[in-house]
């Protein structure tokens, strides 16, 4: 059999020179910060099928990024790519309403648990500001509590301990507020409370204060970590949120159409007052979402307010349309007893070659945090990962064909089948064993 180590290791002296092309316009050479600083070198891509991405260097890359969650049915797939197509040939933008918008609306609202009503956006960044309007609205208050290493944005307002060296974070019990921007304007601080996630009775304390408009968090830790929520914090959250009058928010920008079709409020049984939702909801057009109570979101037809241009695009509905029909019940089966094929498979590769290393989360979605012993809780627990042995290896697994991120999440997606897990398997037995011959690991 060859395996990976076999084949010649791949180039990317393409997407070098490409990349230091195109910063003579775009500054950085990417439109995202999120794309820059990857080892060995962030990428330029020509297309992509299915699992598979091609670079500028020739390369076939199997694709975990995927997008950064949103291409959950692989890309370009047929049903979403006819879908466009024919939508592009009725009509682009209507600043005005259309039947392709209300029915993606109905399809969110029949998914969703708590989706009495809904409104589109473009951003996952943009509805997690409309959640936090909303929530000051119904109840008159200022003050968001916000998790450390949750992450909800790149706003002023919201980008706050979402991923903060330890030596800034101050006490676990009680985070200090670490910006992640030079030029954010620190007051924004003022009314936000930074708590640890998972941690049911510092959250109960805070909420008694009975001065919170709304907690916002990640449903199940995502952005960083794939970690679950511990058992019975979700409905304590419920429960506490309820009595302190304060709007529950889960951010579901990750989890939603990820975790299950009616995202982790569905997978969890707990239903919050208003969620967000983004990435898997349009399989990588620019489609976002809020949902929730009607009272709360019909606010946003008595005084408050919420715009955009492209809400609604009825391009990105129809492919909103077509995403979310795609996903079946059986289409997140399938992915999750891959996902867990792939993590398990992982498991044995550290365990075998004697790699400490906490592969944890979902089939759709999981985490790999070397140097953990035991899965990590919240925030603190993953901060103690080898950030730079993982950074080495996702280098290692990129030489090999398989694009995974940095910071230790895996997407997969309904094209992500058997073949494509094992050549994956193979790429990162390749990868350990590489980088243990060179001490690395
Ligand atoms: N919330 C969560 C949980 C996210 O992971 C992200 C994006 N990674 C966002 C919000 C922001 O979404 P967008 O990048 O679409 O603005």
């Amino acid at each position: 059999m060859t395996t990976a180590e076999d084949k010649p290791l791949m180039s990317f002296d393409k997407s070098v020179a490409a990349l230091r092309e195109n910063a003579k316009w775009i500054a950085g050479g990417a439109n995202s910060n999120f794309r820059l600083n990857i080892s060995p070198t962030p990428l330029v891509f020509t297309g992509g099928e299915g699992a598979y991405l091609h670079d500028v260097d020739g390369n076939a890359l199997i694709d975990y990024y995927l997008g950064m969650g949103p291409m959950i049915l692989g890309h370009k797939p047929q049903a979403v790519v006819d879908a466009v197509k024919a939508q592009i040939d009725i009509g682009i933008l209507y600043a005005g309403q259309s039947a392709i918008e209300a029915e993606a609306a109905q399809l969110v609202c029949e998914m969703v648990p708590s989706a009495e009503r809904m409104r589109f956006g473009s951003s996952g960044s943009e509805v997690d500001q409309a959640a936090l309007r909303l929530a000051r609205a119904a109840t008159g208050r200022t003050k968001i509590i916000k998790f450390e290493g949750h992450y909800h944005g790149w706003f002023d307002n919201v980008l706050w301990s979402s991923s903060p060296t330890l030596d800034k974070a101050g006490p676990a019990d009680a985070p200090t507020p670490v910006p992640g921007s030079k030029g954010q304007i620190a007051s924004t601080a003022d009314d936000l409370v930074i708590l640890p996630w998972n941690d049911l009775d510092i959250l109960r304390n805070r909420l008694a204060q009975g001065d919170i408009a709304g907690v916002i968090m990640e449903p199940a830790m995502c952005n960083q970590g794939s970690i679950h929520p511990a058992p019975g914090y979700l409905e304590g959250a419920r429960e506490a949120c309820t009595k302190a009058g304060t709007i529950l928010i889960f951010d579901e920008v990750i989890t939603g159409f990820r975790l299950a079709p009616g995202g982790a409020q569905q997978r969890f049984g707990v239903t919050p007052d208003l969620s967000t939702f983004g990435k898997a909801i349009a399989n990588g057009f620019p489609v976002a979402a809020i949902a929730g109570r009607a009272d709360i979101m019909d606010l946003f037809a008595n005084g408050v307010l919420h715009g955009g241009s492209y809400n609604g695009q009825p391009v990105a509905m129809a492919a909103t349309v077509a995403t979310l029909r795609s996903l079946t019940p059986k289409a997140f089966d399938d992915m999750a007893v891959e996902g867990q094929r792939l993590m398990n498979g992982f498991r044995e590769i550290f365990a075998r070659e004697g790699v400490t290393a906490s592969v944890e989360g979902f089939g759709q979605v999981f985490h790999v945090a070397l140097g953990l012993d035991r899965p990590a809780k919240n925030y603190r627990d993953l901060a103690r990962m080898n950030r730079a042995g993982y950074v080495a290896l996702t280098t290692e697994l990129l030489y090999r064909g398989v694009r995974a991120l940095e910071r230790g999440a895996w997407f997969l997606s309904t094209a992500h089948d058997a073949a494509v897990i094992d050549t994956t398997i193979d790429a990162m037995a390749g990868s350990v064993r590489a980088l243990k011959a060179k001490g690395v690991l």
